[in-house]
């Protein structure tokens, strides 16, 4: 929903201001429509439902996995697709992962959004229109900006959508911001933002040669500064910061490539995520056991680490697979 084309058309209609509250209210809870907005007048609702779109994206397709991860494509209203994904875990845990740009304008090589075409940076109200999909299906309890695009490149729009989060029921714990090491949005990020937002760094390489290939945004701001950020947030928030680590076979994951990552990193600040890869074309996945061996010297260096599981992958809504074909 457009909050201020809302504003706008309460405004006009001479509406009071706690109605703006009313309806963020009941649309936060997951209403399907403004009809059941019982607390409004109906003349209102009906002049809402002509006036203010109750989404601002419309859905195209919707497929659901095997784990039952559900994937939605939705385009805007200026025809830009944008894709979204809904986690669903045993132990109860609902995880939205939302899209901050259709498309995305850096080119790391693994991964697919970035061999689409960039549209644009998405609002508040889109990015959130993406999560209250999925809260209009069952709750919600985690949020992580881990779809297409690099959130810290859409600053503003982001910090505003994640500050509504908690009114549909994810606290600020339980999002996650994912960037490739955008500096100037995570500077920001760190100085500005006291909420206690989870940040999480793709990495991928620790040898700068070798991550510049990888992810051409290292050239312009290289690890060790990225790093020296995240430390930073570490010592403000006092949370660890994940780090996400994607096994390309024969590429990144060695054991002294592993040796070369724990290197870098302190085991009080960080904490590795290592992602196998979900094919784009491109690199092998690593095997089991190169996964575990690459683990292993992890543990030994004691840097805490896990394997991320793999969801949605036979509908290409797995970490890196968001590229709004189908
Ligand atoms: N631009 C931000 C937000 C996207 S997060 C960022 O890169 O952090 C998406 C995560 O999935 C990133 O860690 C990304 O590196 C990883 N990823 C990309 N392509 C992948 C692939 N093919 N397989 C597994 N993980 C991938």
């Amino acid at each position: 929903m457009d909050l201020a084309l809302l504003d706008r058309v309460l405004a006009e209609h001479g509406e009071p201001a706690y109605r703006r509250r009313q309806v963020w209210e009941w649309t936060a809870r997951g209403v399907a429509s403004y009809e059941e907005m019982t607390t409004l007048p109906k003349s209102l609702r009906w002049a809402l439902a002509d006036e203010v779109p109750f989404s601002t994206l419309e859905v195209v397709t919707q497929r659901e996995a095997r784990d039952r991860t559900a994937k939605t494509l939705f385009r805007t209203h200026d025809g830009h697709p944008v894709e979204a994904v809904l986690m669903r875990y045993r132990d109860g845990r609902r995880s939205v992962c939302l899209s901050a740009q259709s498309g995305c304008p850096l080119t790391c090589t693994f991964c697919a959004t970035g061999q689409m075409r960039f549209g644009r940076n998405l609002t508040a109200s889109e990015m959130l229109d993406q999560v209250l999909h999925f809260r209009r299906l069952e709750p919600v309890n985690h949020a992580v900006y881990m779809g297409m695009g690099e959130p810290l490149l859409n600053y503003e729009s982001v910090i505003a959508s994640v500050r509504r989060l908690p009114d549909l029921g994810i606290t600020y714990r339980r999002t996650t911001l994912s960037t490739v090491g955008w500096m100037p949005g995570l500077r920001r990020f760190v100085d500005e933002v006291g909420e206690p937002i989870r940040l999480a760094f793709s990495l991928h390489a620790a040898d700068p040669g070798l991550r510049s290939e990888l992810m051409p945004v290292n050239d312009r701001y290289p690890l060790e500064d990225v790093l020296a950020e995240c430390r930073r947030y570490v010592a403000l928030r006092r949370r660890k910061v994940f780090v996400e680590y994607v096994l390309l076979a024969g590429v990144n994951d060695s054991p002294a490539r592993a040796r070369e990552l724990a290197a870098v990193l302190d085991p009080r600040a960080f904490k590795v995520n290592l992602i196998p890869y979900n094919p784009t074309g491109v690199f092998e996945a690593s095997s089991r056991e190169a996964i575990a061996r690459f683990k292993a010297v992890l543990d030994r260096a004691r840097i805490p680490a896990t394997v991320r599981l793999t969801r949605g992958r036979d509908i290409e809504a797995a970490c890196g697979q968001l590229a709004a074909t189908r």
